[in-house]
């Protein structure tokens, strides 16, 4: 692989000969860390005293990737962590496309059972016939990047409405598949880890005893007031409603756990739900009468549909780290796997953002040339390319860069 390693670095070392790079706030005061190809963090326990410094690193070691800490420190390059002495950290939260489920890994992932050879599209993660676990082709796409774009807005309402976390908010690309979101105010930086870790509790919803507020009565369910009072209550109700509104009988069955048909006849009704909800804060029985003893039908519709409505909205998951000690990637570097630059957004930049059009970090026409041996079509600067099963082609270097960097592809003769 030492002539793809090559030819990466020699035109990373040109994105930094021809890029200063600001690097984070307090640059003095954070950790830093770097990876080499194939491996994202392969030294870290580095400080820069200035940006000048930085850039020089860049310049001269090229490394693949480069991260720093959300933690500030006196000490930043002291080993072990403890003598680096920590005197504040941002709030940071990840959003990776790879880990939320969407229709379009349908498309461009795939997968091979090493045992028996059995093929299919999508991430499954054991074999149809004989249950080994497979071997995954994972893509991203515009649409995967979309739908953690919804979080990173959801999350952003969270913060500001709900935390009241209005100031020193910035939003990342990490250069892949996902996006990241800083909170710098002297408000969060000083919060410990248990404190981080009951935000994540309110965000994740966990402990919050939803029936309390949509309480089961004799025929019916009652609900906050449609002008209630903000926070999880509010937002439930919202979507909710929108829910009903919207009237897609697939998705009310799926969130529901029940039949197609037993959908379409609630969404005759909705007029009638909406109107109870909206004028008496009231959740009316749907399935025939509901019981005061036991559970029926219309009782076990609506928790598991209230439920789902919990579990869609919440910004992030349970698995969201709270490591005070953790580094990302800095603003506006290039990703080694990908070769796109990790840019800084403002939320409406974000709202547009695309990096396969948005982060690309090189200008002109060179091409290369290079064998794939398998990928799915892939969108970059307004021209689809592939799909390629076996394949020579001359690209345009920021395609050629992405699959080389990915080690998707080969580089054929000598550059
Ligand atoms: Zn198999
Ligand atoms: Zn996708």
């Amino acid at each position: 692989m030492v002539g793809e390693e090559q030819f990466l670095r020699k035109h990373f070392q040109d994105f930094y000969k021809n890029n200063f790079i600001a690097g984070p706030p307090e640059l003095g005061a954070r950790e830093f860390g770097y990876g080499v190809f194939g491996r994202k963090i392969a030294n870290r326990n580095l400080a820069f005293a200035s940006q000048k410094d930085f850039n020089m690193f860049l310049r001269n070691q090229t490394p693949f990737f480069m991260s720093y800490s959300s933690a500030l420190y006196k000490f930043p390059s002291r080993r072990p962590m403890k003598a680096k002495e920590l005197f504040a950290a941002d709030l940071v939260y990840e959003f990776d496309a790879d880990d939320l489920p969407t229709d379009c890994k349908q498309k461009h992932d795939s997968w091979e059972c090493p045992k028996c050879g059995k093929k299919g599209k999508g991430r499954q993660v054991k074999c149809d016939d004989c249950g080994t676990q497979t071997k995954l082709d994972e893509w991203f796409c515009p649409e995967c990047l979309g739908v953690a774009k919804k979080k990173i807005f959801l999350l952003l309402e969270f913060l500001e409405k709900d935390f009241g976390f209005n100031e020193g908010i910035r939003i990342n690309f990490s250069g892949r598949a996902g996006y990241h979101i800083h909170v710098r105010s002297e408000k969060v930086r000083q919060l410990p880890r248990i404190a981080r870790l009951e935000l994540i509790d309110y965000l994740t919803a966990n402990g919050l005893n939803i029936f309390s507020h949509f309480r089961k009565e004799e025929t019916f369910f009652s609900c906050p007031g449609i002008e209630g009072k903000a926070g999880w209550p509010k937002r439930i109700l919202e979507e909710l409603v929108r829910l009903l509104e919207e009237g897609d009988v697939e998705n009310i069955a799926v969130m529901g756990n029940i039949s197609v048909p037993e959908a379409k006849r609630l969404v005759k009704k909705r007029k009638t739900i909406l109107d109870s909800i909206k004028e008496r804060s009231t959740i009316p029985s749907i399935f025939g009468r509901v019981s005061s003893t036991g559970e029926s039908k219309s009782d076990k519709f609506w928790q598991n549909f209230l439920n789902s409505i919990v579990a869609k909205i919440a910004p992030i998951d349970r698995q969201t780290s709270v490591d005070l000690n953790k580094i990302v990637r800095v603003p506006e570097t290039l990703h080694g796997e990908t070769g796109f630059v990790s840019r800084e957004l403002s939320r409406d930049e974000l709202k547009e953002f695309n990096p396969f059009d948005d982060a690309l970090a090189f200008k002109g026409n060179e091409t290369v040339r290079v064998f794939i041996p398998k990928a799915p079509i892939i969108y970059l600067a307004g021209q689809n390319f592939g799909p390629f099963d076996e394949k020579e082609e001359e690209l345009p270097l920021n395609a050629g860069i992405f699959l080389l960097a990915s080690g998707r592809a080969k580089l054929v003769g000598n550059k």
